[in-house]
């Protein structure tokens, strides 16, 4: 389902003053989002002005950390009545629908601080990032940014037209990430609660009833990615030794708060809801297989060119082209999709979304629309000569049958011919909820319209 983002109530037109930071964690230690749980709580004198941000960026840039993940908290003074979106030390954590803007070098000293304190600067791939401002950048900057590819260089020139101030540690990249995170401006968004474990169980298996998962997915209307049926997997828990407990995903704020409350499980040390441009397909781009560039997703209208096939590590490779040839990937993480692919036949008419990798050049496949589906039409029989009652031989690939006794000729059409049922039809498929990215739209997700665009 697909919520357009009211212009009248935009919360970003409100005046508040922007924090955002990125590329604080490492692939096995802290956790941006966590981050932005101690950052609230070392402001706990200022108010959160709307919620807490989570933006997802450009999924396919080799030096991310781990989800590509940048927080944008909206801070300020509040005005009118908060209403509960975490708790923090037994605490309730509120944000109000108006407010007064503050001076952002006091918040970014007493922000930076916290960072300074958590981030882990030892990894190679950590160079974090906080930038605060009381204006927004552009939308242009989020866009190239979940789509493309951002230089530091841009990005402080934006920044200083716009008068925001800014840390960078190390290379700094999480700059970029920072200032793309508060230049989102929503058009499609979901919500996520996050659930955090208490400090002294991090790095230990995290205990979790998968039943009140299972139980959450059946009473909630509008959350998504709970469960994975086809591989019996609990997908709202990571699989990293983060302070994460659990995130739920969906598309009505309040009924994240119901369902947060109805997992079992360990102690919920802490929690915090984000608006977030997950599940938002944002960083899809229509293409041509010819303009595909490498490090960016997109849209491809293709039809399959020649018979999957199965590679050594259980991958399956289909050739496609709209006019230009790409391999597809279908990669053995994602499953049961793969067998989606196996089916397909020379000829079909498919819609991919991917993202593009450079050597070998393919599209790795994240989601499939079936259009168009040719009649599977096998050969089973070869003809049999009239004069000898032998069955004849093939003469070439599409060149008809000759009798190996007597010569005498018979067309393609007097061989025996069955058409077999397709075991797959037209319409979506998409990886099962185990091995889906964070931007990836699930299929419930879809309007009727984005369904119907195929
Ligand atoms: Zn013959």
């Amino acid at each position: 389902m697909i919520i357009l983002f009211c212009e009248s109530c935009d919360w970003l037109l409100v005046p508040c003053t922007l924090l955002a930071f990125d590329d604080t964690d490492s692939p096995d230690g802290m956790c941006t989002t966590y981050l932005a749980t101690l950052v609230l709580e070392e402001l706990a004198d200022f108010d959160l002005i709307g919620l807490p941000r989570l933006v997802r960026l450009n999924p396919n840039i080799p030096w991310k950390t781990r989800g590509n993940a940048a927080i944008c908290l909206p801070l300020g003074r509040g005005i009118g009545r908060g209403e509960v979106c975490g708790s923090l030390n037994g605490s309730a954590i509120r944000y109000f629908p108006r407010g007064r803007q503050v001076d952002p070098t006091e918040l970014l000293s007493r922000a930076s601080r916290v960072l300074e304190k958590v981030a882990i600067f030892e990894c190679d791939k950590t160079n974090p990032g906080m930038v605060v401002s009381n204006s927004r950048p552009p939308p242009s900057l989020y866009w190239k940014a979940v789509r493309g590819l951002v230089s530091l260089k841009e990005v402080e020139k934006i920044l200083e037209r716009s008068g925001a101030v800014w840390k960078k540690y190390k290379s700094g990249r999480g700059v970029i990430g920072a200032s793309a995170a508060m230049s989102w401006r929503p058009r499609d968004r979901t919500w996520e609660v996050i659930a955090y474990r208490a400090p002294s169980r991090w790095g230990t298996l995290r205990k979790v009833d998968p039943k009140s998962v299972i139980r959450m997915d059946k009473h909630t209307k509008m959350t998504f990615n709970n469960y994975d049926y086809e591989n019996d997997h609990v997908a709202i828990t990571p699989g990293s030794p983060c302070p994460i407990l659990f995130g739920i995903r969906g598309d009505s704020p309040a009924e994240l708060l119901k369902a947060r409350e109805m997992i079992r499980g360990e102690e919920q040390d802490r929690w915090l809801m984000f608006l977030t441009n997950q599940a938002t397909e944002d960083h899809i781009m229509e293409r041509s297989v010819t303009s595909l560039r490498k490090w960016e997703s997109a849209r491809v209208r293709v039809h399959v060119s020649a018979p999957p096939k199965t590679i050594p590590g259980g991958h399956v490779i289909v050739r496609v082209s709209d006019g230009t040839e790409i391999d597809a990937a279908f990669y053995e993480p994602s499953k049961q999709f793969r067998s989606v692919a196996r089916a397909l036949l020379p000829g079909d008419q498919v819609t991919l979304l991917g993202s593009v990798r450079d050597t070998p050049r393919s599209l790795n496949v994240e989601k499939m629309a079936v259009r168009n589906l040719v009649e599977d039409v096998r050969k089973v029989r070869n003809p049999v000569c009239s004069k000898c009652g032998k069955s004849m031989g093939s003469i070439g690939a599409g060149q008809g049958f000759r009798c190996k006794i007597c010569g005498s000729k018979s067309p393609l059409s007097a061989a025996t011919y069955r058409k077999f049922k397709r075991t797959i039809k037209p319409g979506w498929y998409e990886p099962p909820i185990s091995s889906r990215r964070h931007l990836h739209k699930p299929i419930r997700r879809m309007s009727k319209v984005d369904i119907d665009k195929i």
